[in-house]
């Protein structure tokens, strides 16, 4: 058995004089006496101070930055500047050497960049140790939320068959033999004797599977990996990213609002009360950070600021017509600063579009509802007005769109109509097509992008800064 101390609970402690022992990672070795330790409890490092004058030489020299060390010794009151406590060591063991020449990680500010190089080591810096700090907050909390509220909390498959967007971006999932590919009398793969007998994918979304739940259940929701072949090389987009995706029986777009809004400050408020410390740094990493640009590219509030807003103001809540209006009258669209000029109603909204509204007109986050049913899904509930569907995204500053979520469409007459009219193949989505058949009942849902959530309450700006190990086009490191 091994026994240790934590760093962050001796931090915290005043029993002076007792022996405690710690085991941890050095950051700094200074004047062969001062070792700043870091155990990943915390953020903050603890001060072993050695009495090197009894200690081998050759002892002092493994004491590198990255090596692993334990040491024993007396908790005492700190006389130094920036900590309270520290520990007077009388043994020093070297648990892993780590060779200062070749460690990457130096004692000195390295650009994101860099780190994202060497992920398998990002996490021992404080920056990384307070974003995962804080993604594993948010997960607890999204968790508690729908567990305090009744949600079941379903597995939906990770390989499906259906490619129920339509969309060309999902990644195939075979065990073909590439050398030998067998082919149908017309030249196409045959997929018969793969091994799920058809042409299977990693899934895009667990929301059909999640709605099958639902309609016996009365509220699911999942939490887990989506994956997205689409090519999109941007702050915001991963080939693999988690997805949380209630799904409640008898509830309304209004009800789906209010949901999406009451887990969205649940969660941000789980992390204010649980993770201050790591806030704090982040804060403060984000405001030396700004100190380069140029004032007016400067946030008006602080991350910490940021997320009180949030939680104390309601989402501005409008319809993509309502979206339209503002955005076709607004000066950037009047002076030609969009890069998509918004002509008229029908436009597909971009991220510029999307921030506009949240950054600059409206200055808090806006729910966009009812928009054109061309540019959205096949199973969106259709308005009276035969144009648009009960669809909502929800925009965040410095994000854009962070949920998408639809009341769905119950009615079996309109969806079937509206699958024909997409080309969707309703023999692949039978078992959806039959949840209608059999018990129809209104019922709404929505996706919630797990990392875009983690960029917002970290205040990070790329997404593959918030997964530990992020997948992208051309990488799948690590
Ligand atoms: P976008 O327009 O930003 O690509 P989308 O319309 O494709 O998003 P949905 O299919 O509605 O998104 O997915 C639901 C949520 O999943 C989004 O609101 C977003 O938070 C998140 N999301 C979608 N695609 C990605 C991705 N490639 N990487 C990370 N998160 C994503
Ligand atoms: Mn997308």
């Amino acid at each position: 058995m091994i026994t240790r101390n934590k760093i962050k609970d001796l931090l915290a402690d005043r029993n002076f004089g007792k022996q405690v022992t710690v085991m941890g990672w050095v950051r700094t070795f200074r004047n062969n006496r001062f070792v700043a330790l870091s155990d990943g409890s915390c953020i903050q490092t603890i001060q072993v101070v050695l009495d090197y004058e009894n200690l081998p030489d050759i002892l002092l020299k493994r004491i590198t930055t990255g090596a692993c060390i334990s040491a024993n010794g007396t908790l005492v009151e700190s006389v130094g500047k920036g900590q309270s406590v520290e520990i007077n060591a009388e043994n020093i063991d070297i648990i892993g050497d780590s060779d200062p020449e070749k460690f990457p990680l130096q004692p000195k500010k390295h650009s994101l960049e860099f780190l994202r190089e060497i992920a398998h080591l990002r996490f021992r810096t404080n920056t990384f140790n307070a974003v995962f700090k804080i993604r594993h907050a948010l997960a607890f909390a999204v968790h508690s939320f729908f567990n305090e509220r009744g949600f079941v909390y379903m597995h939906t498959p990770i390989v499906t068959a259906s490619d129920a967007e339509g969309a060309g971006e999902m990644f195939k999932v075979t065990t073909i033999d590439f050398d030998n590919i067998p082919r149908t009398d017309d030249g196409e793969v045959d997929f018969r004797d793969d091994f799920f007998g058809k042409a299977a994918n990693l899934t895009v979304s667990g929301q059909l599977e999640a709605e099958l739940g639902a309609m016996a259940l009365g509220e699911v929701y999942t939490f887990g990996p989506t994956f997205r072949a689409e090519n999109s090389n941007t702050t915001r987009h991963l080939a693999e990213f988690w997805m949380i995706e209630p799904e409640v029986a008898f509830a309304d777009l209004e009800d789906n609002m209010n949901l999406a809004e009451a887990l969205l400050k649940y969660v941000i408020k789980y992390a204010l009360n649980n993770c201050p410390e790591e806030l704090q740094f982040l804060k403060s990493r984000l405001l030396e950070e700004e100190k380069n640009k140029p004032l007016a590219e400067r946030s008006e509030l602080d991350l910490l600021e940021k997320l009180e807003f949030c939680l104390n103001n309601e989402f501005e809540r409008l319809t993509y017509t309502e979206a339209i209006d503002i955005l076709k009258a607004s000066k950037p669209n009047q002076k030609k600063q969009f890069k998509y000029i918004i002509e008229g109603w029908g436009a597909d909204l971009q991220s510029e579009h999307e921030r506009f509204l949240v950054e600059k007109h409206f200055k808090k986050p806006v729910i966009l509802t009812d928009y054109p049913k061309e540019i959205k899904s096949f199973y969106m509930r259709q308005n009276e007005d035969g144009k648009t569907v009960r669809a909502m995204d929800i925009l965040f500053p410095g994000i854009g769109e962070i949920i998408g979520g639809s009341q769905r469409e119950e009615r079996l007459d309109y969806l079937t109509k509206r699958m024909e009219e997409m080309n969707i193949p309703q023999e692949e989505l039978y078992w959806y097509i039959d949840l209608r058949k059999f018990g129809t009942a209104p019922h709404a849902g929505f996706g919630l992008g797990f990392e875009r959530l983690v960029l917002f309450v970290t205040g990070m700006t790329n997404i593959r800064d918030v997964i530990p190990f992020p997948r992208f086009p051309k990488n799948a490191e690590f």
